[in-house]
Order: structure tokens, then sequence, then C-alpha cells
């Protein structure tokens, strides 16, 4: 590996990783398609190596790559952020209890709703934001061994305090894991503020151009790591070494992408503040974000998603979706090209009736990395057409 201790985040995500190639000198990191390995004996694998679902070179450089970026010694690499979470909620036993953010991903609730609650891991949703509220929800009787946050929330951009969410669910002897997925490890590190596990869907930012699907997890722990990495090659929802290679290849570029997107994303959600046809706009760079201060202490740069509440309800939201030219109307987020979606009709259809339920005139956007000006007039124009 190329990297060293000391290089900054911009560096260790274009050098982090197996590269240069040491038996070749290639810059890039090969894609490595061999299903088996040989063995020189019986038992004896040459650098470990012996079936592509437990290990492959491929692989093994993008888990060396996330680990280095989150400041981490362990990566782990799955088919989908849900496969990585999954993967994670593979370390509860039935009894169990999670306290998770009460405005999770929606696949997340429903994994944890749906599927873990039958095998007895019961989930409670918790405004993760409010300290007292933890504290007291750690104390309450099955005791949580898992506490499951997401700063910047989807798609409310709420924001949760990671160093001392962890330092009460350490003493209560919970886990804490961290869904960075919104903040990217260029933008905020779970793992230096006291959380035990980092998970990425990898499909958004990280990868960044709306072409993997992929998870990926880092930990400190080796004793975490290594009943991760069993049920990692136990349960088998691993990626191809080509979706390494295409996520290895999206990271390079995170932090000018980040940069970027999160300058527009600035730009947007202050202009929209300034127009009559919008209610209320969710974004934790505005100075009336609740959480400004906390904002500031964790994140480098507050983020490229925003989400607003237009006037006219859902339908007028539906409406606006539908008349933007550049913003594209699609699930996901996190890719060089905007995208707009309305969540309660869309991506969080799944917690509809829930706790969970967001406003249905919410509109999210994913800003991109197109000219800002551009995407302001093509928000304009939409605004007039609904
Ligand atoms: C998309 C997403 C997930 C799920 O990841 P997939 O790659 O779609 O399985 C989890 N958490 C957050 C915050 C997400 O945005």
């Amino acid at each position: 590996m190329s990297e060293s201790a000391e290089d900054r985040f911009e560096t260790l995500a274009v050098h982090a990783g197996a590269t240069p190639d040491p038996a070749t000198g290639a810059v890039v990191p090969a894609i490595q398609p061999s299903t088996t390995f040989k063995q020189d004996a019986v038992g004896a694998p040459r650098q470990g190596f012996e079936y592509a679902r437990s290990d492959n070179p491929t692989r093994r450089a993008l888990e060396a790559t996330i680990a280095a970026l989150e400041g981490g010694s362990h990566g782990l690499a799955f088919a989908s952020g849900l496969a990585a979470t999954q993967n994670l909620l593979y370390l509860l036993d039935p009894g169990d209890r999670i306290l998770m953010t009460d405005d999770a991903y929606g696949g997340t609730w429903r994994l944890a709703q749906q599927v873990m609650a039958r095998y007895g891991v019961k989930t409670d949703a918790v405004d993760l934001r409010d300290l007292d509220v933890v504290d007291r929800a750690l104390r309450s009787r099955p005791s949580a061994r898992m506490v499951w946050i997401e700063t910047p929330t989807n798609p409310l951009l709420k924001v949760v305090d990671i160093a001392g969410v962890s330092r009460l669910a350490a003493s209560a002897g919970a886990l804490t894991v961290v869904d960075n997925t919104f903040a990217t490890p260029f933008l905020q590190r779970p793992l230096d503020l006291g959380a035990d596990v980092v998970l990425h869907s990898a499909t958004k930012y990280l990868g960044g151009h709306s072409d993997v699907v992929s998870g990926l997890v880092v930990t400190r722990s080796a004793q975490i790591a290594e009943r991760l990495r069993f049920t990692q090659n136990a349960a088998g929802a691993v990626p191809s070494p080509f979706d390494c290679w295409l996520l290895m290849r999206g990271i390079r570029t995170l932090a000018v992408r980040m940069e970027r997107a999160c300058a527009g994303a600035a730009r947007i959600a202050e202009w929209l503040t300034t127009r009559a046809d919008v209610e209320r706009v969710y974004y934790p760079g505005l100075p009336h974000h609740p959480q400004r201060d906390l904002v500031e202490r964790q994140m480098r740069l507050p983020g490229a998603i925003v989400s607003f509440q237009i006037r006219g309800g859902g339908q007028a939201a539906h409406r606006f979706a539908a008349a933007t030219r550049l913003f594209t109307l699609a699930e996901s987020l996190g890719a060089v090209e905007s995208l707009i979606e309305v969540p309660a009709a869309m991506t969080h259809l799944s917690v509809a009736d829930t706790r969970l339920a967001v406003p249905p005139d919410l509109i999210r956007l994913s800003v991109g990395i197109e000219h800002v000006d551009d995407l302001v007039a093509d928000l304009a124009h939409a605004f007039e057409a609904a």
C-alpha cells in the first residue's frame, strides 16, 4: 500500500488500497474474476485465497481502501447496503433489542421490523438527538445491545451527536453502529468519535455514479471483525470483483465530488428559503437548523442532500418532482447527476403509517456536481410548472 498515516483525506482517497500493484506496477487494482485459487499443498493456499466468496484480491483491495478512509483496521464488502446491514444484525441473538434513529432509512427499518422481529430481535425507534431520551431508552428492559445511528438522517436531515450517543451506549454495554451513507468519511468519521462500527450503502456517494449496488462495513475491533468476517462468508452476500473495482474507481474522486456537491446544496438550500412557495427547508448547513453547532463540530461540510416542504400539499410535490429537467425523478442519491424524489410516495412508502412516516409534501433533492446556476434555474422553472 502506498498511503501513509499522515496523508490527508483527499490524498488517501486517491492512494488507499493495493496500488500500485506490487507484482505488475499497475496504478489501478486488477479485476480478478477467478472463483478459486491454486493451493501449493493441501490446506496451503497462496496469500490466503481459496474460494472467491470467502476472499478475493479485488474485494480485499476495496476492503483495505474503505478501512483506511474511515480510520478503521478492518473493512468488509457486501452485495448491497442492506446486505451489510443484515450482516451486522447477525451479531444479535433472539431477545436482543436495537435502538434505532426514528428517521432511519426505510429499508433498514423494514429489515428490522419485518424480518429480524421474526427471529426475536426487537427494534425501538428513538429520537437519538436527545441524549436524555437515549439514556432512558438504554436503561429500560430488556437492555439494548445495539444503537443504530443515521446522521444526517434520511430524508429529514436530523443530526445525531455520534460522540454523545456512543459514550452512553458504551457505558450501557451496547454497540454503536453509524450508517455513514449520507456523510461519507470525507465529511465525518464515526470511529474517531467513538462508534464501534461504520456502515455504508456504497451504492450512493462512494460509488458516486449510479452504476453499482454495494455495501461496506468498517470497525477497529478485531473481535467484531472476526464475527462479521465469519457471517460474510457463511451467509455469502458478497459483491462481484467488478463491483469492487467500480467502487474503488468511484472512491478516488470522492473528495472532489463531495466538495462540489456540498457547495451546490448549500446554495440551493439558501435559495429555497427565499421562495414563497416553500413551506420549510431542511439542510444541516442552514443557520436555523436546530443542531447547527453540532453540525459544525461533527461534520467537515453539511452534506449534499436538501429536503423541503412545498406549499400546496402532496399533489404539488408530485407535480414539482415531475417538472424538473436536470434533476432526474428517481430513487437513490449520492451520484454525479442530481436527483429528485417524493419520499412519502417513493423511498419511504414502506414506512407509511408508522412512526417513521414523512410529510406527503416533502421533496428530497440529491444535489450532484452540475453547475449550480443551471440547477437553480431548473428548480425555478419547476416551481412555475407546479
Ligand atoms: C440506500 C441506503 C441504504 C441501503 O443500501 P442499499 O445499497 O440500497 O441496499 C441504507 N442506508 C441509507 C442511508 C441509504 O441511503
